[in-house]
């Protein structure tokens, strides 16, 4: 079997959900489970009506309702699936009106508003695809056996999760039943509907192919795969024909949008072939994400931005040893919750570095006893995945490049994971020194001795 998910975009309209019945339809041989995102830009549309039911007081989801209806028209897939989804907008209108009135908004109810989405969609989708005489049944994921833990907006699937999801699919597929599972949700022990964070459908889906053993996973996206760089930012950018879990994992933390961070860890626990595919264009290839490559690459697969980022030298005032320094640092921030991406370490100091978002001034404190603290802001994190064997020749190249570019590089770290070398510029630097690193490493033709 294989797991096929769509994206939001790949289901935007009916159009899009055609082309999606006819991807479906071309692999129904390889007895596919389908992992659909909520259509469009829904979960959005969703926020922003609760955002407007908790500040104004104004309750209306029409635009998502007429969109969602007119998809049903188009797509003619009979009136079953229009009863299906009416209860789903009373739900979603009285929710919307206990926000308003309480004017409140907690996690716990943000995931339970922004879950209609999938929810929707999955009922549209499957009925689009019984039209072509498919046994397709939409499931909510807590009917798939998705169950975590109870951080709202974040949420982690339990480690049972895989156990109870092979148990509820296994048998539709076994009597030729075509799932249709909502992405993104799932539900606490306590039955609260959770979410996996946004782009979660992508996590949902390895999930299903982990729990199940697929042949392959499939994520059917709005770009040729995984790029070179942001597209937005390098105008060069084209995709990367195939690439490994760990490098397609360190991509997608550092900032790549293609991928949910923890989406690959699933399939590469079990080694299977994940398959990243645009549903505009068939006729590409897509990025194959592998355990090994079979094929000689150039030293750097890909490079990409995090912008945001806090930057935080402590310089030790030597009380401790270097050990106990660094315990005494990082225990600091476990204390206060906070995480680090980056980090380079010395004898006497630690630099690292941190999502924009903490309140530093307990932790600044906490660790002023043993160390001087300054703390520079408005930074980015330019990440380079390449090929560990060839750092040296990586680095020195980097170096060249923001040399020139009159760029200073505030510090740099290779990740534990070895296939990522991550350094530290200005914020406002740090688009120029993806444009230029792309520039050295993909637009310039190989040295001849080089390959
Ligand atoms: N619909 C959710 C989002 O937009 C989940 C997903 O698309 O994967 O984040
Ligand atoms: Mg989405």
């Amino acid at each position: 079997m294989i797991v096929m998910k769509f994206g939001g975009s790949s289901v935007a309209d009916a159009d899009r959900i055609r082309q999606m019945g006819r991807i479906v339809r071309s692999q129904l041989v390889r007895q596919p489970i389908v992992v659909v995102s909520a259509i469009g830009d829904t979960t959005d549309r969703l926020l922003e009506a609760a955002e407007a039911a908790l500040t104004r007081g104004f309750v209306s989801v029409d635009a998502v309702e007429e969109h969602h209806y007119n998809t049903i028209t188009a797509l003619d897939s009979g009136p079953a699936v229009q009863n299906s989804i009416k209860p789903l907008f009373e739900e979603l209108r009285s929710l919307l009106k206990g926000i308003s009135l309480i004017r409140e908004l907690t996690g716990r109810t943000r995931d339970y508003l922004v879950s209609f989405g999938e929810r929707l969609s999955v009922r549209i989708a499957a009925a689009y695809l019984a039209t072509f005489n498919i046994e397709a049944r939409p499931l909510d994921a807590w009917d798939a056996g998705f169950i975590s833990d109870s951080n709202y907006t974040a949420a982690e699937l339990a480690p049972t999760c895989e156990e109870g999801i092979r148990r509820s699919l296994k048998p539709l597929l076994d009597s030729g039943i075509l799932p249709v599972v909502t992405g993104f949700i799932a539900r606490d022990e306590g039955g609260n509907i959770t979410t996996l964070g946004r782009g979660g459908s992508d996590l949902s889906a390895s999930t299903i192919g982990a729990a199940c053993g697929a042949e392959e996973v499939q994520f059917w996206k709005d770009v040729d795969g995984i790029l070179t760089a942001d597209p937005r930012l390098v105008k060069n950018a084209r995709p990367v024909d195939s690439i490994t879990y760990e490098e397609a994992a360190e991509l997608a933390y550092f900032g790549a949008q293609v991928l949910h961070p923890r989406a690959i860890l699933p399939c590469m626990k079990t080694g299977i072939p994940v398959l990243v595919k645009n549903s505009f264009n068939l006729e590409a290839p897509g990025t194959k994400i592998v355990a090994r490559l079979n094929r000689k690459t150039g030293p750097v697969q890909a490079i990409t931005s995090r912008n945001n980022v806090t930057l935080v030298d402590i310089v030790s005032s030597r009380m401790l040893g270097q050990p106990g320094f660094l315990e005494r640092v990082f225990s600091s921030f476990a204390e206060y919750g906070i995480s680090v991406d980056v980090v380079a370490t010395s004898e006497v100091s630690i630099s690292l570095t941190l999502d924009a978002v903490h309140d530093l001034g307990a932790l600044r404190q906490s660790l002023s006893r043993i160390a001087s603290v300054e703390i520079k802001t408005d930074r980015a994190i330019v990440t380079i995945i390449g090929d560990v064997m060839r750092s040296s020749e990586i680095l020195q190249r980097t170096f060249g490049v923001c040399a020139e570019l009159k760029i200073p590089v505030q510090m740099v770290s290779q990740g534990a994971s070895k296939v990522n070398i991550s350094f530290i510029v200005n914020d406002t630097q740090a688009e120029d020194a993806v444009r230029g690193l792309h520039a050295n490493f993909f637009e310039v033709p190989p040295d001849p001795g080089d390959e």
